[in-house]
């Protein structure tokens, strides 16, 4: 594999239950270090191949089975889901996922579960993730299920962050947001990236604002990649206008 990609996906076919073909021959790439989109409609197949890449499908009774997704060169299929985000393979999913009845700083500590050191680096970390959501420092003590739609995506991607990671897959952030909260979150996502290297699939309804952010863009219709490009070209795409972003 290219050392220069963290994650390439390569021809995969996902099917549930043993006879529903969802993707139809799905392949993507996310450089080190890039923030990729992956776009499409309700049901055109972001989230399972979010879940075929962090290895997730089985318990859905979905199955790849063809194709293959490298992550930094090594076969998924031969990761358990645990080992993978021992790697550093992370996904956030779609509508957060957060312990509701857990205070906001012990969410963020289970994102710690699969390391093996020592509490005062977990501890240091913590800090770390504070610096990026001060408004999670704030809450460190309110229970999650009490903090607002958008503080409770902040306390996914800052799990998802204590796990140490190299890439996450971050599914829908934008999802029942206002914008003004979205764009908070893209430019906390924006900065994940500068700042500690974390590359990025971000799979998003929401067109405009993935690829305000995004520097490469595909886009899924029916379980397959209808057009791909760089963020900017696809901007300018005539149907893309007229379709994702309802601009004609
Ligand atoms: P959404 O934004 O709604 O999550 P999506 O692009 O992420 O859309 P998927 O959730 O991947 O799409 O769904 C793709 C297709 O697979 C849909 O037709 C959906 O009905 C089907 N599907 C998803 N999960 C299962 C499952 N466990 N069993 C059978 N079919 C499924």
């Amino acid at each position: 594999a290219a050392p220069d990609k963290i994650l390439t996906v390569t021809n995969i076919e996902v099917i549930y239950d043993h006879v529903i073909l969802v993707l139809k021959g799905v392949s993507l790439e996310v450089p080190r270090g890039g923030i990729v989109a992956l776009l499409g409609g309700n049901g055109a197949g972001k989230t399972t191949t979010l879940k075929a890449i962090s290895n997730l499908l089985h318990a859905e009774r979905g199955e790849v089975t063809k194709g293959s997704i490298l992550f930094e060169g090594e076969e998924v299929k031969a990761l358990s889901p645990n080992l993978l985000v021992r790697r550093g393979c992370i996904q956030v999913m779609e509508g957060r996922q957060c312990f509701g009845h857990l205070t906001v700083e012990e969410n963020l500590l289970t994102g710690a579960f699969t390391r093996r050191d020592g509490q005062r680096a977990i501890k240091a970390d913590l800090e770390r993730v504070y610096a990026y959501f001060p408004r999670l420092k704030e809450r460190r003590s309110s229970q999650a299920g009490y903090t607002s739609g958008g503080e409770q995506q902040m306390v996914a991607i800052g799990r998802a962050m204590m796990a140490r990671p190299k890439m996450i897959l971050l599914d829908e952030p934008s999802m029942g947001l206002a914008p003004q909260i979205v764009e908070e979150i893209f430019e906390i996502v924006k900065m994940l990236n500068a700042q500690e290297n974390v590359s990025f699939l971000l799979a998003e309804q929401n067109t405009f604002m993935a690829l305000k952010y995004a520097t490469y863009g595909y886009i899924l219709e029916n379980g397959r990649v209808v057009m791909d490009g760089a963020a900017q070209a696809l901007r300018d795409n005539e149907d893309v206008k007229e379709f994702y972003l309802g601009i004609a």
